[in-house]
């Protein structure tokens, strides 16, 4: 069977995704087949694109999905032909019309939320869910740094916290970018290329904040531990900027006995259960309407490329889309 998707043959920018014809395997034990109606656009993708995440070339790519299950092992029982379902998982290769994928790591998409919403949604949203909630449980009152609080986690991630009662302080690079994030939880705003951890003492009244989500990496990392409070807790969890330097412990110390935590979201969700716990959380808030999906950008699966640009370049906000 064939399909259509995109290949890498070696890491680079954007221009070595090559959207083409691939052949598509039986499947295997455990396996669903499904269809794609939309698939989400993540910024971990740039980074399995240009290596910084390496994977055994060639290689597809994309995370996460939205869309029908075609067809089924015969020993798969968690999910049937016809379901509406979305995912998020590895081996990366959700940029596709259809693909095989293990059926334990299929989510149902419950009634309300549509297939390009899922898409949207699931690994940003499930990410927003271990950070608020497990690397540093948030607690009403609490002031927080959020880095990049318009983008795709951030828009997400700042609904959750307000809604959870923190205070969330919002780091951004455009007006335009500001007012999108004051309008989804952020109580302040601090445009990236101001002094972040000064504005953040000056807005706590010289406390600093109780944690700082910082997606930023390289760029930012020692302002964000300069922003916390006495054992403040530091949550570095990307690197769009570039990945985090090396670091001495002591840096900790002398900031007054800080956490630095470095999470990845396949270790929240690495049974069904736990999968199926946060999925739930999640789109429970959605249809509830407390979170807003914002899609403010779709492509066709064609032009990734230019999705990749645009992301790469700070042009996008919210969550981004690719239609097969
Ligand atoms: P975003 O939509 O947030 O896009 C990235 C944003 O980062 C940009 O819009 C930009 O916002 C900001 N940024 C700051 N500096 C740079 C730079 N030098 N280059 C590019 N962007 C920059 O992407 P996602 O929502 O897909 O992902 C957000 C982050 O979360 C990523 O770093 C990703 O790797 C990470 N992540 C980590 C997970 C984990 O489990 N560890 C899981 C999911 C995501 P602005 O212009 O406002 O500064």
């Amino acid at each position: 069977m064939k399909t259509n998707a995109i290949r890498i043959n070696e890491y680079g920018g954007p221009e070595v995704l090559n959207y083409c014809e691939i052949d598509l395997p039986d499947l295997k034990p455990g396996e669903a087949r499904i269809r794609h109606n939309a698939i989400g656009l993540n910024f971990i993708d740039t980074y399995h694109r240009s290596g910084l995440y390496p994977m055994p070339l060639p290689t597809g790519l994309g995370s996460e999905a939205a869309g029908v299950v075609e067809e089924i092992a015969d020993d798969v029982k968690v999910v049937k032909v016809g379901d509406r379902v979305v995912y998020t998982g590895r081996p990366a290769d959700s940029y596709s019309e259809q693909r095989n994928f293990d059926a334990n790591q299929l989510v149902p998409i419950p009634d309300g939320i549509s297939f390009e919403q899922a898409a949207a949604l699931l690994l940003k949203g499930l990410t927003a869910w271990y950070l608020l909630r497990k690397s540093y449980a948030v607690k009403t009152n609490d002031d927080i740094l959020l880095h990049a609080a318009a983008g795709g986690v951030g828009l997400i991630a700042s609904q959750w916290a307000s809604h959870l009662g923190a205070n969330v302080v919002g780091v951004v690079s455009t007006p335009e970018k500001a007012e999108l994030a004051l309008a989804h939880g952020c109580s302040e705003i601090i445009m990236a290329d101001e002094d972040v951890a000064e504005k953040v003492l000056k807005l706590t009244n010289g406390k600093g904040v109780s944690a700082v989500y910082d997606s930023i990496g390289k760029n930012t990392f020692i302002s964000s531990l300069n922003s916390l409070k006495p054992h403040g807790v530091m949550v570095t969890f990307g690197n769009a900027s570039g990945p985090v330097d090396a670091f001495a412990p002591s840096e900790l110390a002398s900031r007054h006995s800080l956490y630095v935590t470095r999470p990845i979201l396949a270790d929240f969700i690495n049974t069904r259960e736990k999968l199926l716990h946060g999925a739930q959380e999640l789109f429970d808030l959605v249809v509830q309407g407390i979170i807003k999906i914002n899609i403010n950008q779709k492509y066709a699966l064609k032009d990734t490329a230019q999705a990749h640009r645009d992301l790469e370049s700070r042009k996008t906000t919210g969550s981004t889309i690719l239609i097969p």
